[in-house]
């Protein structure tokens, strides 16, 4: 049986759900740039970086812009995204999030965000549960975006466990594909389409059973 000491989180779709804000965010500036943008274009963007998040919005259009452009693009599209932001409340927290949260810290494991946001500690304070993780690794401490493992590595470091013994909780297939390349135990949230090489598979955050986990064979 593995032993597991950490947990570290997602937090796009797992803690809270900020995709909405994400989308009205891309959306207006698609809108100024004349660039076709709907829900379903927005599906794509789900676990991807700020910069590929642009490209693919972007699509063939992507050529009429200079690299200092594009960067005004992004900055603009934060911007927005930002002042979105003022508006999350603890309201904002998935169903079962507290609760898995509180289970956690009884049973004394570490608790760690790993996500590629770098927005990430305004959205948890925000939330009002930032001072219930032990480490946050986000869009700031590392360069290189899920599926690249750094995110998780980086937070495992943080709260000073082996990655054999922390379980990644995800949203993405690039996040499930970077907790596995870390080898990690991977928490899948959502359809078997998209996480369905997790070693768990839950449909929401509520529904994760933890004694499963903390008691998987795997
Ligand atoms: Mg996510």
């Amino acid at each position: 049986m593995t032993e597991i000491n950490a947990f570290i989180l997602d937090l796009d779709g797992v803690v809270t759900d900020t995709a909405e804000y994400h989308f009205r965010a891309w959306k207006q500036l698609a809108d100024e740039e004349n660039v076709p943008f709907t829900r379903e274009d927005n599906e794509h963007l789900r676990g991807v970086s700020r910069r590929r998040s642009l490209e693919l919005l972007l699509g063939e259009h992507l050529e009429r812009y200079t690299e200092d452009h594009t960067a005004e693009l992004m900055a603009r599209k934060n911007g927005y995204y930002q002042e979105m932001l003022h508006h999350i409340t603890a309201a904002d927290l998935l169903p079962g999030v507290s609760e898995l949260l509180d289970d956690l810290k009884r049973r004394g494991l570490k608790i760690a965000i790993g996500s590629a946001s770098k927005n990430t500690t305004t959205v948890l304070t925000r939330l009002g549960i930032l001072d219930l993780f032990d480490g946050i690794a986000d869009g700031n401490v590392v360069t290189r975006a899920k599926p690249a493992p750094d995110v998780f590595i980086y937070a495992a470091g943080m709260v000073g466990i082996p990655v054999a013994q922390c379980v990644v909780v995800e949203d993405a297939e690039s996040g499930i594909e970077a907790a596995l390349i870390s080898g990690m135990i991977a928490v899948g949230i959502g359809p078997e389409t998209r996480v369905g090489k997790a070693h768990f598979r839950y449909d929401s955050t509520a529904d994760i059973n933890l004694e499963t986990i903390l008691d998987g064979k795997i």
